[in-house]
This record gives C-alpha cells, structure tokens and sequence, in this order.
C-alpha cells in the first residue's frame, strides 16, 4: 500500500457511501484516496457470477428504491459512466394463497382501483404522501433535524411513528391491502409490531409511486463503478486489496472518513478514541442477520398470479398475520417456519443478465444475528406455494448465510445487511448521538450505521463528508 500521507482524506471502504464521501471531498478539491478490503469495489453493489457462467447475481443489493430517489446520486453524471436504471411497472408484487396478487404498480391510480374497498383509503392516504413527496425526500434521507418542509413533514411523521401493524389495520379493510403494507413494512427488518415501522411500509409506498424501484442495467456493480469513475474523473485514487487494521496505515491524512461498522472504526483507532465512546461503538446494537439463495433459472419464476413477472421485487409471505409471525420470530432468536422471504428477478427486465431465455432471482429472509440454520428448504417451500414448478427451473444455486456474508464484507456483521438495528432510537442516533462525528477531530463515520442508515443512497457518506469537510 502506497504512503497515505500522499492525500489530504483518506476513506476506509468503497461501499456506496465511501464513494459518496469520497466524491464530496474530491469535489472540494481534496486530494482523496479510498481503501478498500477486498480486490472489488462497491460493498453492497457487487455483481458475480456466482453459480455459473453468463448468469451475473447481485451480491447483495438489486433493486433500488432509494438509489433512483438519493438526491446526491440525482446530482451526478452517473450515466455518463455507463448507469442506466430500468424501472419496471410494478414496484412490487405480493402473491397471496388462491393464486391471487396484490401489486404496487408505479401508477398509484392503478394500485388503489385494485384495493375494492380500500381504494379510497389509499388514494386518500398515499395519494397525499406522494403530493408531499418531492419536499419530503431530501428531509428523509437526512440526519434528524429541522425539516426544510415542517408541515409535510409533521404529516408523514405522525403516522411514521405507529407500528406497522397497527397502522396498517387502522388505515385498511382489506386483507390485500394489509398485505401489501406489510410487506414494504417488512424491510426495517423488525418486527412489525415495533413503533416506526409504518415508516417503512411508508417510504417504499411513496417512492414507488414517486420514481419506481429500479434495477441497475448490467447489474448493481454498475452503479459502483459508475461512482467510481466519477471519483477518479475528479481525480481521485482507489486502492484495492487494501483492508485497513491499523491507525498507522492512514498516518498523514487530515480527514478520515470511515465505510465500516462502528466497532471496526473503534478497532482501527484503537486508544485514540476514549473508553467511554469505544464501548457505545462496540454495543451499537446490530440487526438480525439474512439467509440468501441465488439462483440461475431455465425460464421465469412461474408465479400463478402472472402479473408477479412484472415487478422486479416479490414479497413472499402471505397475510399480513403470517409477515408479522415470520418478522417477529429472529427478535426472540428463533427462525421463521414459514419465513418472509424477499424476492428479485432483475433478469426479467435486463437480459444482460442471463443466457438468452433463462434468468436470475435471489431471495432472502431474515434470521436471528448471526444463526447457523439452513433456511434454503424453507425459503425455496415458500416461492413453491406461490409459483408451483419453481424448483424445476432451477439449474444452480449459491447460497449465502451469516457467516458468508461477513466474509465477504466486514461490515454485514453476524450477516447484518442494514449497518445496525433499525430500531426508533437507533434510526435516529446512529451509531451514537454524535452520528458522523467522533471524539477525534477530523475522524468520522459514513457508513450506514449513521443516518439515514442502511439501503443504497450514498446519503450518509454525503452527509458524513459535508459536515466533515464544512
Ligand atoms: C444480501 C443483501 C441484500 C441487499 N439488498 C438491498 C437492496 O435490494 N436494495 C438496497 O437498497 N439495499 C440492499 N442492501 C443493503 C445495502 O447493500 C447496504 O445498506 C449498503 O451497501 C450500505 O452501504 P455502505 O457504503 O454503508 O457499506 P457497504 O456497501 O457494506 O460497503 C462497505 C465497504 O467497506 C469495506 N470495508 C469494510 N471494512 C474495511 C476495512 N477495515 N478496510 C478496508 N475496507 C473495508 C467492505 O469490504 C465494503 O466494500 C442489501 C444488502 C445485502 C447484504
């Protein structure tokens, strides 16, 4: 590794939100180096074929609600370095025993004609949301603070607040409705009965309707390097293969901006930090972990309700009751019978994905941090209830547990994939009161274990390095 005293900042890790810092303090005309552990760039937007050749599956993230939505990711020329985004119809699709789905379609007039007796309700609801939409998204990719735009804000935090249950039989009749609800609800990785949560089912309602969930054209390691190519245009340097252990090997640079868990941070900095803050950094509570399968595919996913195939995101879980038994079981350390499992299948709407005619999907469900049980039967059982044959398409699979995933990036800890819990206080004050800033003058966090925390947005790196380099 070359002498880092060569750059003015120096960050630790190339995940979307190291790339993020680092394109703010290139921006600014700082001499910028990013060090990255592993021999590829791009954390949570790596792409590999991971089963067979010509099938390209997303490590880890694939559909972006929050990347087409980041205002700082608006702000840049990523087409110019090879980002096209594809924004299929459907946002999701949430398949329901009988052979019936209820789907979020980007259009919210056609979302709500299919909710029978909720469609009021819903146009009512989410059709103000998204009115609010274009003042709220920028409040709510941001560290807590006074809102730029207080009464819309005030508006979509009072429901915010409720547990996603409660809010979702207060606002819907119907068993679809609910369902639809829990399933974007679903993504805080918490049980549902856990206050906020609404927040979630929320927010991936409101940007559905705003500007879609896409997908990466070539897959998600496309954005990385996309991000990355900007860096390097605004000069900027990364070093890969590079893990960093120790303070000594960042000795000379004036900023560090830290990609990492807290914990790590705390490591690399060792008795620089003092005891007090070290010990918040090491009990920053994690979330729970997911059990991943990839697979390559002879033909599409055969979902009974046909419409499925035209959302690149399937919730697969059924009622609301049962997400709600499945989201509650890794809180009490236990995995999920029947588990709520999380689908994509970026290749229906990227055939550079696949072979002409077959096809990629990954599905992943939540588990207790850290657990060791095989969920691939009970994963692949629960796409089988609602696409009956799925296992006949299958032609390879990797699997990914816990364990794996940390071993592939450092920060997914006991397999982790939102950067710490999700809970109300640890949303809000990630990883500690101080969020981006540390004891250390000129050390800092941009990870998503600081606000607004996990998904791919680049916002916490933008925000980390704003406020570092102010
Ligand atoms: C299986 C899975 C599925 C997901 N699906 C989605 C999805 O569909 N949509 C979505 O929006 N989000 C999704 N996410 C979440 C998303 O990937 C993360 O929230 C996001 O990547 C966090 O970005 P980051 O920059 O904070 O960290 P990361 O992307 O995790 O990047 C951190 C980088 O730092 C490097 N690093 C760590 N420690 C060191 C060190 N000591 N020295 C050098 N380098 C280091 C790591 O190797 C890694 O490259 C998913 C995550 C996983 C794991």
């Amino acid at each position: 590794m070359e002498n880092p005293s060569a750059h003015d900042v120096a960050v630790i890790g190339s995940g979307p939100n190291g790339l993020a810092a680092a394109i703010v303090a290139a921006q600014q005309g700082h001499s910028t180096v990013v060090y990255e552990a592993n021999q590829t760039i791009g954390g949570g937007l790596r792409s590999a074929e991971l089963t067979l050749p010509g099938f390209v599956h997303d490590v880890c993230s694939s559909v972006h609600p929050m990347g087409g939505a980041s205002p700082f990711f608006k702000s840049l020329p990523l087409a110019k370095h090879g980002l096209h985004w594809i924004t299929p119809a459907a946002a999701a699709a949430h398949p329901l025993d009988g052979g019936d789905a209820v789907m979020l379609w980007n259009d919210l007039e056609r979302t709500a004609d299919a909710l029978g007796a909720d469609r009021a309700s819903y146009r009512r609801r989410i059709g103000a949301l998204v009115r609010d939409w274009p003042r709220l998204e920028a409040d709510i990719l941001s560290p807590l603070g006074f809102p730029a735009h207080p009464v819309a804000y005030a508006r979509f935090g009072i429901q915010a607040l409720f547990p996603s249950q409660s809010y979702a039989n207060f606002a819907f009749t119907t068993a679809r409705a609910r369902a639809l609800f829990a399933g974007c609800a679903a993504h805080s990785v918490l049980p549902l009965t856990s206050a906020g949560t609404a927040a979630f089912g929320l927010v991936f309602f409101g940007v559905a309707h705003a500007s879609g969930w896409p997908v990466a054209r070539g897959g998600s390691q496309s954005i990385a390097n996309a991000l990355a190519a900007h860096f390097k245009s605004l000069g900027g340097e990364i070093v890969t293969g590079a893990p960093i252990s120790s303070y000594e090997q960042l000795r000379g640079a004036e900023i560090l901006m830290f990609d990492t868990a807290p914990a790590a941070m705390a490591r690399v900095m060792g008795d620089r930090f003092p005891q007090w803050y070290a010990q918040k950094l090491n009990r920053f509570p994690r979330g729970p972990g997911v059990f991943k399968i990839d697979w390559a595919l002879n033909a599409p996913i055969p979902w009974t309700a046909r419409e499925c195939l035209e959302a690149s995101t399937v919730h697969v879980g059924g009622t609301i009751e049962e997400i709600a038994a499945a989201e509650a079981a890794p809180s009490r350390g236990e995995c999920a019978e029947k588990p709520f499992v999380l689908v994509t299948q970026p290749s229906l709407f990227d055939s550079s994905r696949a072979p002409a005619g077959q096809h990629t999907a990954w599905g992943y469900c939540h588990v207790p941090n850290g657990s060791t049980v095989d969920m691939q039967v009970r994963i692949e059982a629960q796409i089988e209830r609602f696409a009956p044959g799925f296992r006949d398409t299958i032609i390879a699979r990797a699997v990914q547990t816990p364990a794996t995933l940390q071993a592939s990036n450092a920060n997914l800890i006991g397999g982790d994939i939102g950067g710490g819990s999700n809970d109300l206080m640890s949303l809000l004050f990630r990883p500690t009161w101080r969020t981006y800033s540390t004891p250390v003058p000129g050390v800092h966090l941009c990870s998503a274990s600081t606000p607004p925390g996990g998904g791919i947005h680049g916002m916490c790196g933008y925000h980390a390095a704003a406020r570092a380099l102010k």
